[in-house]
């Protein structure tokens, strides 16, 4: 059984115009089915403005969602309501978010900033407290003297590995990491997704991994769910979706990936055009407007799912029987 579940999930939100200040109808999320395994690193790809943080905000409750549902070890938690109820779901999911920067407490010493959930969520001794605290700083690397000093005395890394503590400190079961390192600099990115991926495999948790890094999805991930205005057009294991991807948003994506010591000649596929408006979705696959292959059914024709193999499916008319290029 999944860890989690969503099924059909809308989310539309507005926005306002800066210039006229006239609102907008943002259509995010248009119909998402996923499941997430219990132990794995699934990793959500695609282009910034495709809807994966609002994937992320919506699986923690953080937007409103429009239609669906998203189901977290068997309860539907969009149906949530009373504060104990949110807590005690709070307690099993938590986030770490792209900037280390912002998502510290400036005012408060690590040790309270790591304290707080526990006082609020937990009927603990000060001493159970405290060895939590110890123990939980450790598993991110870090030695118990951080815990008396403040979020600025930290390196953008260090900060990073004290919001993976905080989010551990409640002993989650799945934690989303939206762009964990992107705001980090390269040579310490290494060093969050090695952190990441140890935690998943001593502590047992499951990760949804956002990130626009191809490079950094490769290693870190098990599974890869490909993000397109809203929906996932292709998702599988992390070796089916970089050794056959099937879809040309993916093939496209896969193509930019820069590839360490390659000679041959420059294989990029060149997208038409800028990602759509999410205000105005076209028709059809929603893809169709900068697809190199599209047909004229992909216009007005939402393609159906394509299985390839038990883990790997994809949406594109390609792969119905009169088009196949398998
Ligand atoms: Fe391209 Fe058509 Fe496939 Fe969409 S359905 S990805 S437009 S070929």
């Amino acid at each position: 059984m999944n860890l989690l579940e969503i099924k059909e999930l809308k989310v539309d939100y507005t926005t306002k115009s800066g210039v006229s200040g006239e609102t907008k109808l943002v259509h995010a999320i248009n119909g998402i089915n996923l499941g997430v395994r219990r132990g794995e690193i699934l990793a959500v790809a695609g282009e910034s403005g495709c809807g994966k943080s609002t994937l992320a905000k919506a699986i923690m409750k953080l937007v409103d969602i429009k239609n669906g549902e998203i189901i977290f070890q068997g309860t539907n938690s969009t149906a949530l309501n009373s504060i104990k109820e949110i807590r005690q779901f709070y307690q099993k999911v938590q986030m770490v978010f792209q900037n280390p920067y912002s998502s510290l407490n400036p005012k408060m010493k690590i040790g309270s900033i790591l304290k707080e959930p526990l006082l609020i969520n937990k009927k603990l001794s000060s001493q159970e407290i405290t060895r939590i605290v110890e123990e939980k700083i450790s598993q991110v690397g870090l030695d118990t003297s951080v815990l008396d000093k403040y979020p600025h005395e930290f390196s953008g890394g260090q900060r990073q590995r004290i919001a993976i503590a905080r989010a551990l400190i409640l002993e989650p079961e799945l934690i989303i990491a939206d762009e964990p390192v992107s705001a980090l600099d390269v040579s310490i990115q290494a060093q969050i997704i090695n952190l990441l991926k140890s935690l998943k495999e001593n502590l047992g948790l499951t990760f949804i991994f956002i990130s626009h890094d191809l490079s950094v999805i490769k290693y870190i991930s098990d599974r890869i769910a490909v993000m397109y205005l809203g929906e996932i057009v292709e998702i599988g294991k992390t070796s089916e979706i970089f050794d056959s991807p099937k879809h040309p948003y993916t093939q496209a994506l896969l193509s930019s990936v820069p590839k360490i010591g390659s000679k041959t000649e420059d294989t990029t596929i060149q997208l038409e055009g800028e990602l759509p408006s999410a205000e105005k979705l076209p028709s059809g696959c929603k893809f169709h407007t900068r697809c190199p292959y599209v047909m004229d059914k992909c216009k007005d024709k939402i393609p159906e799912e394509h299985e390839f193999s038990l883990s790997h499916r994809c949406k594109c008319f390609l792969y119905t029987n009169e088009n196949s290029m398998i």
